[in-house]
């Protein structure tokens, strides 16, 4: 697709101007076999993602492991170069910036992983892991003030002055996870990725996690790409939630819509496994048949179509369905609806 088509294609919109607009972004991994590692295969890890964000705004994205999620975050970061497509942050094509540029974008654009255990250097203390960003990018001026930043730092994702001289094998997995955001926070972000980062967490260290990310985003102004893999993580955080399949969207929506009234047949069938607190409601639970198609040979036609309960053959096996809108903010790639 060239740089106009892309243009022209449809992007689900935010309600306000947005802060990123990605459009048409793909990447594909080639697979190298044999004596002389020639190409032989692609993985379609992403096949054509397009969204709005605006600032303020919390985008969920969810799917089953190997959707393209954490991929689609990774390559707005630039931490993956994309195959194609425009990443847009603020009217600046972040995919056309030099390194120097694309230095001063990572102040704005930040990203916190999924494993707090794995994403902290275990032999840097607390203090180093936080203030590394800070000397990077020279945000402050003497010992004295990067010592009160970091204090600061540790005291805004309610940790305290006295864990900076500490390593991060010394703290729980929902501690290094509050670590991990004040590294993010130290350089000011407008975006952070939250690539599963509360994925790793039991339930109720997650929703402290998330409570935090909340009250940041109301102190700061932060905007979060919130990529996670089922739908009830997400659900108090989003404003709106885009659900991925084989590296698509198949459905974005406002959470309040999607949750209840979801189009897309794999939606539903992710929501049906999504608890509910009330007792006396029950929800059927829709077992999807079968395992996700590998992306190296993606199915033809809607790539949903081997385990769809609805599926009407041959027009969902031979024609790839468009991500149509269906009403303010709710767009949907279905054949039958929408
Ligand atoms: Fe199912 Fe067909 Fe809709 Fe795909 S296009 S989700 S296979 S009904």
């Amino acid at each position: 697709m060239t740089i106009a088509d892309a243009a022209a294609a449809p992007v689900p919109a935010a309600a306000t101007a947005p802060l990123l607009r990605v459009n048409d972004l793909v990447k594909h991994f080639g697979i190298r076999a044999g004596l002389f590692k020639r190409q032989t295969e692609r993985v379609h890890a992403v096949d054509g993602v397009s969204f709005e964000l605006a600032a303020g705004e919390t985008l969920g994205v969810v799917g089953e492991s190997g959707c393209g999620k954490s991929t689609t975050g990774r390559c707005i970061l630039r931490l993956i170069e994309p195959t194609s497509g425009e990443v847009w942050f603020e009217g600046r094509n972040t995919l056309a910036l030099d390194k120097d540029q694309l230095r001063a974008l990572t102040r704005d654009m930040q990203i916190i992983f999924q494993d707090p255990y794995a994403s902290l250097n275990p032999r840097m203390t607390v203090g180093s892991i936080i203030g590394e960003a800070l000397i990077i990018h020279k945000l402050t001026r003497t010992p004295r003030e990067y010592e009160d930043r970091i204090v600061e730092l540790l005291e805004t994702v309610g940790l305290s002055a006295d864990h900076m001289r500490r390593y991060p094998h010394e703290f729980s997995g929902g501690q290094r996870q509050r670590i991990g955001i004040a590294r993010a926070l130290a350089v000011s972000p407008k975006l952070i990725v939250c690539d599963e980062a509360v994925s790793a967490l039991d339930v109720s260290i997650q929703a402290q996690v998330i409570n935090l990310l909340e009250d940041l985003q109301r102190q700061f102004g932060l905007t979060y790409l919130f990529i996670a893999h089922d739908l009830s993580v997400v659900e108090h955080i989003s404003t709106r939630v885009a659900v991925m399949y084989l590296g698509r969207i198949v459905e974005i929506a406002p959470a309040n819509k999607l949750y209840t009234q979801p189009l897309h047949p794999y939606t539903e069938a992710l929501l049906s496994a999504v608890p509910i607190p009330d007792p006396q409601v029950r929800r059927k639970r829709i077992m999807l048949q079968g395992d996700v198609p590998s992306p190296i040979h993606p199915p033809s036609g809607c790539s949903f179509h081997t385990r769809c309960p609805i599926r009407q053959l041959p027009l969902c096996s031979t024609e790839t369905p468009e991500l149509k809108r269906s009403a303010e903010g709710h767009w949907v790639s279905c054949h039958l609806r929408g």
